[in-house]
């Protein structure tokens, strides 16, 4: 058997950390001006950011629902971030094809804390196939079990039905997620971290994903009594 890989998104296969505030900002006025509502400057700076608690109370406030003020805005979050990625204001990194590599020995996951609709657009833009792909939906419930939280992991663990293997991150949380999760985990440097304490659980730091083979190849060495070719 294989060891399974899995991949965090944000910093790992898009450039940089995380999206733009300015893309929850504009996403945030569109569903706004969507549901009607007439917000003060306090409602809007608020409605802009991840507070579910002063979403809850501006939305009753203005006399929208909050839920669906909630997935509009993620809605849109994500159609301005997949035209980003489509013009190449946002990047992808040159070493992700490593990952495609991979694909011909080993399954491979993408789990991410981003929104699910944006994990799945990514999936289809890379020129590769990720097995399975994990991202929040436009709920509060599944913003709340985000990272460090490692249910994201277990659902695609569980889809996979695998219980084992290695994920692949660019921040604490996804350690802690990864080892919580039953999973050793790798932590990528990238220039955003570089300067970053390596995180004390994590079993391996890459400095880039073309040492993915190397990885892959101590991974299965050191498991050899758990999986076997
Ligand atoms: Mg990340």
């Amino acid at each position: 058997m294989s060891i399974p890989i899995l991949f965090d998104m944000d910093g790992v296969i898009l450039e940089g950390p995380r999206t733009d505030p300015q893309v929850y900002a504009k996403a945030a006025d569109m569903a706004l001006s969507e549901l009607g509502a007439d917000p003060t400057d306090t409602h809007r700076d608020d409605l802009r950011r991840h507070d579910l608690d002063s979403i809850r109370t501006h939305c009753t406030a203005l006399e929208i629902d909050p839920a669906a003020f909630w997935e509009l805005k993620e809605e849109y979050a994500s159609e301005l971030t997949h035209e980003r990625i489509r013009s190449g204001e946002r990047g992808l990194y040159d070493d992700i094809d490593a990952i495609g590599d991979l694909t011909a020995t080993t399954t491979v996951g993408l789990v991410t804390n981003n929104r699910h609709a944006t994990a799945e657009f990514v999936a289809d833009y890379v020129p590769f196939d990720f097995d399975v792909v994990r991202g929040r939906r436009p709920t509060f419930a599944e913003y709340n079990r985000r990272k460090p939280d490692p249910y994201f992991l277990e659902d695609a663990l569980s889809e996979l039905a695998v219980n084992s293997g290695i994920y692949v991150g660019d921040s604490l949380k996804d350690v802690t997620a990864g080892r919580a999760a039953g999973l050793e985990t790798a932590y990528l440097r990238r220039p955003h971290n570089r300067d970053v304490d390596r995180p004390a659980d994590a079993t391996r730091v890459l400095e880039s994903l073309s040492e993915l083979p190397s990885l892959y190849a101590a991974a299965k060495r050191e498991n050899k009594s758990e999986y076997t070719s």
